[in-house]
């Protein structure tokens, strides 16, 4: 492998980016062929075998499917590819979001025979919201069925872009042979012992490559007239300046580069990466990193991405990995080294930076700074999560903090002993940090830990960690859906407390007002002003309010999307003490949701099923089955899409039945849309709930 560790990178030279792509696309077979072409990995994995490198995490081999993004150094073309392995599962999209929160680039896999399927969308999107410029490399051409100009066309209508070919397959008989590479005018071929070698482009394909070759200057050209008034003068485009056209229009959003070929045989991996370094953007071609500090704090702000800017950087990903703890950090400015004092605005207070290094797979390689643009792994920060910044002492900034999605699923945990009940309390920090969509609640009836988090995979992978990372035994209830309460009108409550407690007296009244709020908004609680309270006492009140609502009224479950307004606080001179109004504001709450009466909510999810027209009875009728309701139906070629929403509650285990009733040709996505309230008769069913 080419040691890039201690070596100075211009900027220009880095680029970071992920892979992105519906389940079985390919996604970890072309990242294990990168790793072998860019001599990162000396030995091919196979994910058919479980030995695929980048699926080193056990859980993950054990599945064949990615789990957590891990991120890895590949050289090509003098340039150095950050590359972040990102999950597939619906479960982990908030890994996903996650990485493309620190990705430049991006490169969508869709297969060759499916084209764009409902999770590629959702991805797509998602990579939208970050405005992070994609590629997409079409694979499996070599399976029987594969149509380029199909998968071409589902991009067009699904995804709404321009796709614009850089390569062509060209088949024989026996399936795919060879590219056509448009640019560079040659014929690849990928030979199993030599890697790639190019030659003219035969009469024979002349045609296919003239026309190949005018669609992709006419998607480009239009752009920029000197490059048009070249062309039209001479009829010719150098390479460089045609890659810098392609360049610009897939860093402006214009155009979508698309590479084709199958990763599996080892055909079109070279010309793809390729096409990662010339089209895909630098750090240095992305916007300025903003500080979201507020004003006056001197957190805000923005910071170019160069070396000579004051640091800051972002941790992104936190692991135990060995030894101890090590961070995944992308260094949005500046230089910083081991040792370096470093401000964390979330703490308030500095930490050192430790070890700095690049992670091997699971190794990590010592470089000697941390430099503007790069992503690096950093051993020994103790105490920051995922979403804090790291910045400047002298230049404090906080940039955006990584949004974090709401559990929508938990299981009770039922540790075996004693010990393991001890070291589970004190494991829920360290789950916790190293993944922060994970939540711990302790049940209010039971004193049982539940575990949080955003499905039923998410929430065995965890409680796969604790037994084999932690040594905990520890047994799971089944995963229930995490409900929520919410008021159903406005109420006013009152609490007092006004007692003796050994021989002194103890008073505080308390009265609320609490109302519906905007669903998704939380919850927000305020006083009014002239309250005239000492401000502990009104501090004391609201965390009484607070404990009432994370553990519910009505059903157990928290209550959300509402407002609390604390109206007036009487006191006595001598006998008034903050837990007196602890006790009264939760007393207050109280009275007012048992006044307003709550209603449980759950989560809906949005699904979407894209079908051959002879399953469709089938599929519709089991969406009715689980409570679903139909929104759409749509023709994608020779297929159906049907949206629908359906409560998570009904649609446990919904990939294993939607494989059966389809024979496995049927493929969804899900993701969650919001909350509705839970039918009567459903809430009367709720298991152990008062
Ligand atoms: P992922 O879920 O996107 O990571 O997909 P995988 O890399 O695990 O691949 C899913 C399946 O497709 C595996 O059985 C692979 O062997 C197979 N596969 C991947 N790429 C190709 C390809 O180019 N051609 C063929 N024929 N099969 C492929
Ligand atoms: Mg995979």
């Amino acid at each position: 492998m080419s040691d890039f560790s201690q070596e100075r990178l211009a900027l220009e030279r880095v680029r970071n980016i992920g892979i992105l792509a519906h389940i079985d696309a390919g996604k970890t077979t072309l990242t294990e062929r990168i790793l072998y072409f860019t001599g990162v990995s000396p030995w091919l994995g196979e994910v058919d075998h479980g030995t695929a490198a980048m699926d080193w995490l056990p859980e993950e081999q054990e599945r064949g499917i990615t789990i957590l993004a891990a991120s890895t150094t590949c050289p090509w073309l003098d340039h150095q590819i950050n590359l972040i392995d990102t999950p597939g599962h619906v479960d982990f999209t908030s890994e996903v979001e996650r990485s493309l929160r620190v990705l430049d680039g991006v490169v969508v896999v869709v297969s060759g025979v499916d084209g764009v399927q409902p999770q590629t969308e959702r991805v797509w999107h998602q990579a939208d919201r970050h405005a992070v410029p994609r590629l997409v490399f079409v694979n499996k051409l070599d399976r029987l069925g594969a149509d380029l100009e199909a998968a071409l066309a589902s991009l067009r209508d699904r995804l709404e872009v321009e796709p614009v070919s850089l390569v062509l397959p060209v088949w024989n008989e026996e399936g795919l042979e060879a590219l056509i590479d448009l640019v560079g005018q040659r014929l690849l071929r990928f030979p199993p012992q030599q890697g790639m070698v190019s030659e003219p482009v035969p009469e024979s394909l002349r045609d296919e490559l003239e026309v190949g070759r005018e669609l992709l200057l006419d998607a480009v050209l239009h752009d920029d007239e000197r490059a048009m008034e070249c062309y039209f003068s001479t009829g010719e485009l150098p390479e460089d300046e045609i890659w810098r056209l392609v360049r610009a229009a897939t860093i402006a959003g214009r155009i979508v580069p698309v590479f084709c070929g199958a990763a599996k045989p080892k055909l079109g991996i070279q010309p793809l990466l390729d096409g990662v370094v010339r089209v895909l953007p630098s750090p240095a071609d992305r916007p300025p990193a903003e500080g979201v500090g507020k004003a006056g704090q001197g957190l805000s702000g923005s910071r170019l991405p160069t070396e000579d800017a004051p640091f800051s950087c972002l941790v992104f990903k936190f692991l135990s990995e060995g030894r101890g703890h090590r961070s995944y950090v992308r260094i949005y400015s500046g230089v910083a080294r081991t040792g370096d004092p470093l401000l964390v605005p979330r703490l308030g207070r500095e930490v050192i930076l430790g070890d700095l290094g690049r992670v091997h797979i699971n190794e990590l390689m010592p470089v000697q700074a941390a430099r503007a643009g790069d992503i690096l792994a950093v051993d020994g920060l103790d105490d920051v999560v995922a979403g804090d910044t790291l910045c400047d002492p002298d230049a404090p900034i906080a940039l955006e903090p990584i949004s974090l999605p709401d559990p929508v699923m938990y299981v009770a945990l039922e540790p075996r002993a004693e010990e393991d009940d001890q070291r589970l309390r004190q494991s829920m920090g360290w789950l916790r940090r190293r993944d922060p969509s994970l939540q711990v609640r302790v049940e209010r009836e039971t004193g049982r830990q539940l575990l949080c988090g955003m499905g039923e995979l998410h929430l065995e992978v965890a409680l796969e960690w604790l037994r084999r990372e932690q040594r905990i035994t520890v047994d799971a209830g089944t995963p229930q859906v995490a409900y929520r309460e919410t008021p159903r009108g406005s109420a006013e409550g009152t609490g007092l407390v006004d007692r003796l407690v050994a021989g002194r007296g103890r008073f505080a009244e308390v009265r609320i007002v609490c109302a519906p709020g905007p669903v998704g908004e939380g919850v927000n609680i305020r006083a009014v002003e002239r309250l005239g309270a000492p401000r502990p006492w009104v501090e004391a009140t609201v965390e009484g309010i607070e404990d009432v609502l994370r553990i519910g009224a009505r059903a157990g479950f928290p209550v959300t999307d509402l407002s609390v307004q604390i109206a007036e606080l009487r006191h006595h001179d001598v006998d008034s003490t903050e837990q007196a109004f602890r006790l009264a504001g939760g007393l207050a709450i109280r009275q007012a949701l048992a006044k307003a009466g709550c209603a449980v909510l759950e989560p809906m999810m949005r699904v979407e099923i894209v079908t051959p027209e002879e399953y469709m009875g089938a599929v519709l009728g089991d969406i009715h089955s689980r409570r679903g309701n139909v929104l759409d139906i749509v023709a994608r070629g020779k297929q159906q899409s049907v949206q629908a929403t359906a409560p998570l509650a009904e649609l446990r285990g919904y990939a294993t039945a939607l494989r059966s009733l389809t024979q496995g040709r049927a493929t969804h996505s899900m993701h969650l849309e919001t909350y509705t309230p839970l039918p009567a008769k459903l809430v009367d069913q709720l298991p152990g709930r008062s």
